[in-house]
């Protein structure tokens, strides 16, 4: 074990020069892709000597699995630029004189919220122009289906492993979870978008056009600083949040949205964010600090393994956690002191977002799933990609779709991993209300037992709070929230 330990120690540096270039790269600051170059080929040069050296029975699976591509680091780095760039200068479209491409997309729909026609046009342009991407992500996907076969494995079989559960389980969660909330989405969806959009709602209408405009009507009421009111409150139950490096300044070059790097774990954790839109920035804020909090308070003397590869359903039950606390009416009333109509208004349409969220990342999920488990051709993925819209969101998405979308065609699996990290928080948030009561947060007790499950990294206890039992996480999505 010493000689694994001493193996990772090297591994972590190289992580840490990578991460850090690619944090300077977010914040708008010079980097150096010298460094990040040189950085990738260590990794996979020491990657590569430790399965070299040790048997994958005798490593921790989070180590193993991770090593299989990080082996081949500077390949599918390779990959992800050419995909990038594709996404940017390949999938665009012309429209009265804008270029549009899956870059600026979402902010396209947002200026012209109101111009159907035009929205229609660019979405079916770009659906027309993503062909473009279809063999570059089918050598991604390739590679991973040949690294993983080496040894017997598929992406699948590995991510069920990482994130503890059957895959029987999966299906029937993400599956059952989706179809239950479909009736539901359709029916308020149409609702939504007759209110703003005054039409129907439409396949073109995707999670991101609502997410653009489902908060306007209470964007006015969050336009406070968010450190001096959300800090002190993590400070209250524990945290030292003086660890983290938070950004918040405006700079050219950086990126829109919040970010976490986890530069190093627990030692170096910063949170970049910039002021666009109130509401939306408030949550990000919220989700990217949990994040932060998460890592910056690991245990530093776990070995490199635990710290650092973490499955994404449990890194991400913290940084949901603190999200959800943050939109919490009674939360919101009493500590942030938003009125409460505005805090019950917040609530509900976030409600509907989850409901859009639960059915269009079902279709997402459940075609990564079979994509592994059928070995489907691209082709084919999309064919099945459509009918999953049909069956889960009751929308006729062209079948290209998943290829555009940033999570689905991005990583190997990943995208039922939100889901298995809600219900996970969920039910912790019910451990929390039973042991410190409904308002656990301001009980600084509450937050000494966050901390004790952050505290192992990626050993954490997960049994101890979770059956993945989806009721307190469905029950949050259903009840109005005046009965919460
Ligand atoms: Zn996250």
């Amino acid at each position: 074990m010493d000689r694994l330990l001493e193996l990772t120690e090297l591994l972590e540096k190289q992580v840490v020069i990578l991460e850090g270039e690619r944090a300077n790269q977010y914040s708008g600051f010079s980097y150096s892709e010298e460094s990040m170059d040189k950085a990738s080929r260590e990794i996979e040069k020491i990657s590569n000597q430790i399965l070299a050296e040790f048997p994958p029975e005798s490593q921790p699976s989070s180590l193993f699995f991770a090593l299989i591509t990080m082996a081949n680091q500077s390949r599918y780095t390779e990959l992800e630029n050419e995909i990038y760039r594709l996404r940017n200068e390949a999938v665009k479209v012309e429209i009265d004189g804008e270029t549009v491409n899956l870059s600026n997309w979402r902010r396209f729909n947002a200026q012209h919220l109101l111009d159907k026609e035009k929205r229609k046009r660019a979405f079916d342009g770009l659906m027309e122009k993503a062909r473009a991407l279809t063999p570059i992500l089918d050598e991604r996907f390739a590679l991973s289906r040949k690294l993983f076969a080496a040894y017997n494995l598929d992406p699948l079989k590995t991510y069920i492993v990482e994130e503890r559960l059957s895959l029987l389980k999966l299906k029937e969660l993400v599956e059952g979870l989706a179809l239950k909330a479909k009736p539901l989405f359709l029916e308020l969806g149409d609702r939504y978008a007759r209110e703003i959009l005054g039409k129907p709602l439409e396949y073109y209408d995707d999670m991101y056009v609502f997410r653009s405009f489902i908060f306007e009507p209470v964007d006015p009421y969050f336009k406070f600083n968010f450190e001096e009111k959300l800090l002190p409150i993590y400070h209250r139950l524990g945290f030292q949040t003086e660890r983290i490096l938070i950004d918040g300044e405006a700079r050219p070059g950086k990126h829109a949205s919040p970010v976490c790097f986890a530069v190093q774990v627990p030692s170096d954790v910063r949170v970049l964010y910039q002021p666009t839109s109130p509401v939306s920035d408030y949550m990000s804020f919220s989700h990217e600090m949990g994040h932060a909090l998460h890592f910056s308070h690991i245990d530093q003397n776990r070995p490199f393994w635990d710290r650092y590869l973490i499955a994404n359903g449990i890194a991400e039950v913290f940084s949901t956690l603190f999200e959800s606390l943050s939109i919490t009416p009674e939360f919101l009333v009493e500590e942030i002191g938003v009125q409460r109509d505005v805090a019950l208004e917040l609530y509900r349409r976030n409600q509907f977002m989850q409901l859009y969220f639960l059915v269009f990342y079902g279709v997402n999920s459940m075609l990564k799933i079979k994509f592994w488990e059928e070995r489907l051709t691209m082709e084919r993925a999309d064919q099945v990609y459509a009918e999953y819209a049909e069956k889960y969101m009751g929308l006729p998405l062209p079948g290209i779709y998943w290829e555009t979308h940033h999570v689905a065609s991005m990583f190997d699996m990943y995208t039922p991993s939100y889901l298995l990290a809600q219900i996970r928080m969920e039910e912790m948030v019910l451990k929390l209300e039973e042991q410190f009561g409904k308002k656990w947060w301001k009980n600084s007790t509450s937050g000494a037992y966050i901390k004790g499950h952050i505290l192992p990294g990626g050993a954490i206890d997960l049994e101890s709070f979770s059956q993945l039992n989806e009721g307190p996480f469905w029950r949050k999505i259903v009840t109005p929230p005046e009965e919460l």
